[in-house]
C-alpha cells in the first residue's frame, strides 16, 4: 500500500526542509572556472566523488592546468594518469577530443560568454559538444563560478526524485532535470538548487541506497510515497534506478 503526500506548490523545498535539519546548509567552497568543470565533469562518470577529483588533481598537476596542451596529449598518457577511474580508455579518448571541439567552436578554451547566455541557451550549447550530457552541462553551469540556474541531476538525485514521484519513473536524466527544474521554485537560484542537489545526494548515500534503501530510518518516510504502510525497508515494485 502507498502512501500519499501533499505537496506543497513547489514539493522540492518540502524534501530540502529535513534533509537540512540533519545534514546542514550545503554551500560550494571552492568553485571552478568552467573549462576545469567541464574537465572534472567529464571524467566522473560512474566513479566515487574522492576517485575522480583525485584524478582530476593529478590531471592538473601533470598538465599545469594547461588544458590546451592536455588536448593534445596522447591517449595512452592520458588513460595512465585517469587509471584509477572507470573507463580510463574511454575517457582518455573522449577528453581531448571534447576540448579540441571547444576550442575549434570557440577558437579559445573558454567558456566564460555562457554566463550572457539563459540557462536554456548554455545547456543547448554544452550538449551539443561530445559526450556532454545534461548532467554535466549542468554541472558546468552550477558547480562552475558561473554559478548558474542548473540542477545537477546525478545517479543519486535521479534515483532519489524516481522514488519520491518527482521525476519520471522511466525517464531518462534529461527528463528527471526537466522535471525537476519546472518544479523548483522560482525564488530558487544558483545557489538553492545546488543545495538541492548535495541534501539529495548525500540522502542517496546514506539512506535511499540503490540496493537496500533505509526507508524505516529515512528522513523523508513521511512524504515518500514509496515507503509501504508497515515501514517496510525494500519495495519489490520500484523501479530500476
Ligand atoms: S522512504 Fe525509502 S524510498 Fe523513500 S526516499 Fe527514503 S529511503 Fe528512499
Amino acid at each position: 500500500m502507498q502512501r500519499s503526500f501533499d505537496f506543497g506548490a513547489s514539493p522540492l523545498p518540502d524534501v530540502s526542509r529535513p534533509l537540512l535539519a540533519i545534514y546542514g546548509p550545503q554551500r560550494s567552497v571552492a568553485r571552478m572556472d568552467p573549462v576545469s568543470q567541464l574537465v572534472k565533469s567529464a571524467i566522473s562518470g560512474r566513479a566515487y566523488d574522492e576517485v575522480s577529483w583525485n584524478a582530476f588533481f593529478r590531471l592538473r598537476a601533470h598538465y599545469n592546468a594547461d588544458w590546451e596542451a592536455m588536448s593534445l596529449a596522447p591517449g595512452p598518457a592520458l588513460e595512465a594518469i585517469l587509471s584509477p577511474t572507470t573507463f580510463p580508455e574511454a575517457k582518455a579518448r573522449q577528453l581531448p577530443v571534447l576540448l579540441r571541439m571547444l576550442k575549434h567552436r570557440r577558437g579559445t578554451l573558454d567558456l566564460d560568454f555562457l554566463a550572457r547566455e539563459t540557462v536554456d541557451d548554455a545547456m543547448a550549447w554544452l550538449k551539443a559538444l561530445p559526450a556532454v550530457g545534461p548532467k554535466t552541462a549542468a554541472c558546468v553551469l552550477n558547480f562552475s563560478r558561473l554559478n548558474m540556474r542548473a540542477l545537477v541531476v546525478d545517479t543519486h538525485v535521479h534515483r532519489v526524485t524516481r522514488r519520491l514521484g518527482l521525476s519520471p519513473a522511466r525517464g531518462d536524466v534529461q527528463a528527471a532535470y526537466d522535471s525537476l527544474m519546472d518544479q523548483a521554485p522560482e525564488a530558487w537560484l544558483a545557489e538553492e538548487l545546488f543545495e538541492f542537489h548535495c541534501l539529495v545526494k548525500r540522502l542517496g548515500q546514506t539512506f535511499c541506497t540503490h540496493a537496500r534503501p533505509r526507508c524505516r530510518a529515512c528522513p523523508l518516510k513521511e512524504i515518500c510515497p514509496r515507503i509501504d504502510a508497515g515501514g517496510g525497508d525494500v519495495l519489490a515494485f520500484w523501479p530500476r534506478a
